[in-house]
């Protein structure tokens, strides 16, 4: 009986004490664990910003392909800014935005860098049908190589990318003009430039592209036919055009500021007034 009781008791005084001394440190050690998760999760937040750049090399080495190597070797000095994604072209969008798949399944929306092919979805603008119709029958169910540049992703979440239709053995003009779909559409008059930093590799070729469409009258540069060719603008225009969608800014005689739709249109007193609403100045017109 007295063993029973004494065995009672110190159960009891066994279970009391490790309630008393335990409860408070239990909750100290959650309390410590909770702080190294916000804290942990604070460091997440913070390398999210780089952490994208690093998954695309994540999914470039799992899908990295012998073309990606040979570009490598020929070329060093382009190693690090020639890693290319192979993908399939599942759905033109338009002129210049499509759908792709990636080896591992992945499908995402991509808007090619560097151009703007005329509205074919939301409006139709003059060769916006063409334009969306050669992507059409340049890319649909082909396989791709992406190329991206400092920026990822736009703010509608769409992949930013140059579509390489075959790897380039070399990055000069040669292969570019032949292989880089961005740059075909500049050359063949489907696409002028729209250049958004800091995404802006290969402007300097996509100008001269661009000129030599211009001078040619190809695809939507035949359009000015029998409107002024002049690419300099008197200064003595008193506003300026905006395109609330695109954020452009152009000289009321543009052939762009023509084709705004009238519920995009904004108009600008001066160039100060246009910048300073975060607008930037067309590239045709210059203004
Ligand atoms: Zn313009």
């Amino acid at each position: 009986m007295l063993k029973r009781k004494l065995l009672t008791f110190l159960l009891t005084a066994v279970l009391l004490l490790s309630l008393v001394s335990c409860t408070p440190s239990q909750n100290a050690h959650q309390q410590d664990s909770y702080q190294t998760q916000i804290s942990t999760q604070t460091q997440t937040k913070e390398n999210e910003l780089t952490s994208v750049a690093e998954k695309q090399e994540q999914d470039q080495s799992l899908q990295s392909t012998s073309n990606n190597q040979t570009v490598q070797e020929e070329e060093p000095g382009h190693k690090a800014e020639t890693n290319l994604i192979k993908a399939r072209v599942t759905k033109v969008v338009d002129g210049d935005t499509v759908y792709v798949r990636f080896e591992n399944g992945r499908e995402e929306k991509v808007r090619f860098i560097g151009v703007d092919t005329p509205e074919s979805t939301i409006r139709v603008d003059p060769y916006g049908k063409e334009a969306a119709a050669y992507t059409e029958s340049k890319l649909y169910k082909k396989d791709v190589w992406l190329e991206l540049d400092v920026q990822e992703r736009d703010k509608y979440g769409r992949l930013l990318a140059y579509i390489w239709l075959s790897p380039p053995e070399n990055i000069n003009d040669t292969e570019i003009r032949g292989k880089m779909f961005n740059a075909i559409l500049l050359l063949e008059g489907y696409a002028q430039i729209m250049t958004v930093p800091p995404n802006v590799k290969y402007v300097d070729y996509f100008r001269v592209y661009q000129q030599e469409a211009r001078e040619k009258n190809l695809g939507l540069w035949g359009l000015e036919i029998g409107e002024e060719k002049s690419t300099t603008y008197p200064g003595g225009t008193n506003y300026y055009i905006g395109n609330r969608n695109s954020k452009i800014f152009h000289y009321p005689d543009c052939q762009w500021a023509k084709k705004i739709a009238p519920q995009n249109k904004v108009i600008f007193e001066s160039r100060e007034e246009a910048i300073k609403a975060g607008y930037r100045p067309c590239k045709v017109c210059r203004p």
